[in-house]
């Protein structure tokens, strides 16, 4: 009987567990007591320290906003299953290939603060005096298509997703893989994922992320987000401990990391989200939760509590000035020549509202270069084209003179790239 009642308890206890817990603690901790790691994190954090200074300056003296410092920024990434064999079914591997885009597409949404939900930060501002406004940078992930590493097997063009690969018996980085982002999603028992505090991608260091707790949607076999194994479904489901983890990547300490006089040094150590150190579960309403620091209203909804995804949906512009110093000082690691001039176009602009009634915008994230747009009918017949400078506007609006309702294509040319995507007028 007393076993029964034991195991009963353990098995209450991984439904308790499946709230987020990210391991980033453990992880620097790890990082610390290793003489040779622990050199390189400390000089990584003096460099940063600069490049947070000079951007400060920048942008608090100027009134500049964070998000116009640099032009895009893109991060070429690489996902890794090393549970799922290399000979697994055609069927799991693009379906994980499609929740790997479905992720990468969550994560540019929520770091550009275009995620549809940050509407609700206009009703919760009130409660939080010293969060300025809504955080975002100029940044799109990638997921690399070219130029992968030897040995790896992956063609040009193929997306870098990889399937049974070692990453070093399970280890957290894998030189093999150095300058791209690299997620790696396995089975990590209770906790969401973890990141070190300050990532290097040029050692190939990665995030790893627990099965459940990556990508958002229906999943595929083994790898449903929201479900940990025997347990009910929790509000991790919308990747967003990817979002989590990245900041931790990127410098971002948890908003919950202690009180303090000085948040330049205490704290998250950034001056605009409000102190707290008691981390947040499930859902609360905005400022229905007095710090443990103060008077002030914890900030519940950035994502770096631990609160569920569906609740969790904005960053502050003071944790994104951080990771911008993060990532200026880190980007000369990235491998850029893994991403073609075709998804430097493609994720440089969007179409909306698609469909439509004929009149839609293009709006593009930056302008390299001229560019000229087409749009063909499904019978190859051009209905418009046009040709633009670089120093037109980012968004362009078209209209197809006397549209039919059906399916058109849109090319956009721009250097040597063609990008086509398929718009419906209904
Ligand atoms: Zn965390």
């Amino acid at each position: 009987m007393k076993k029964i009642i034991l195991s009963f308890f353990l098995l209450t206890s991984v439904a308790i567990n499946a709230q987020r817990t990210c391991g980033v603690e453990e992880k620097l901790q790890k990082i610390m007591a290793d003489p040779i790691q622990r050199e390189i994190y400390l000089k990584g954090q003096e460099k940063f320290e600069k490049e947070l200074e000079k951007l400060n300056n920048r942008v608090y003296r100027s009134g500049e906003s964070i998000d116009n410092v640099n032009a895009t920024t893109r991060i070429p990434m690489a996902f890794h299953f090393p549970s799922v064999s290399p000979s697994a079914s055609a069927t799991l591997k693009n379906c994980l290939r499609a929740l790997a885009q479905n992720q990468v597409n969550s994560l540019n949404a929520d770091y550009n603060a275009t995620n549809a939900d940050i509407s609700n930060w206009a009703s919760a501002a009130s409660f939080y005096p010293t969060v300025s406004g809504v955080g975002s940078i100029d940044i799109q992930f990638v997921i690399a298509t070219q130029n992968h590493p030897a040995g790896t097997g992956i063609a040009n063009g193929t997306v870098a997703v990889t399937f049974g690969t070692n990453f070093l018996n399970g280890a957290d980085e894998d030189p093999t893989w150095a300058g791209y982002m690299n997620v790696v999603v396995r089975n990590e028992g209770g906790i969401l994922g973890y990141s070190p505090l300050g990532g290097y991608p040029g050692a190939g260091w990665t995030v790893v992320l627990n099965t459940w707790a990556f990508g958002s949607g229906s999943g595929c076999s083994g790898y449903v987000p929201g479900v940990p194994p025997g347990s009910v479904q929790t509000g991790i489901n919308k990747g967003r401990t990817l979002t989590h983890e990245l900041g931790h990547f990127f410098n971002l300490n948890h908003t919950f990391n202690g009180c303090g006089t000085n948040c330049n040094f205490t704290g998250d150590r950034v001056c605009d989200t409000p102190p707290s150190s008691v981390e947040q579960y499930g859902c609360p309403s905005p400022g229905s939760i007095t710090s443990s620091c103060g008077t002030n209203k914890v900030l519940t909804m950035n994502y770096m509590d631990y609160t569920d995804d569906a609740c969790m949906y904005m960053f502050t512009p003071g944790q994104m000035t951080r990771v911008q110093a993060w990532y200026n000082s880190i980007a000369s690691e990235f491998n850029m020549t893994t991403l073609s001039n075709d998804e430097v176009v493609k994720n440089n602009f969007n179409i909306f509202p698609n469909p439509n009634n004929g009149t839609f915008t293009i709006r593009f994230n930056d302008l390299s270069d001229d560019y000229s747009v087409e749009v063909f009918d499904i019978s190859g017949r051009i209905v418009f084209e046009d040709y633009y400078t670089q120093s037109s506007n980012l968004e362009q609006t078209i209209s197809i003179d006397k549209p039919s309702s059906g399916v058109y294509f849109v090319n956009v040319k721009s250097g040597s790239s063609i990008i086509t995507e398929k718009i419906i007028i209904k």
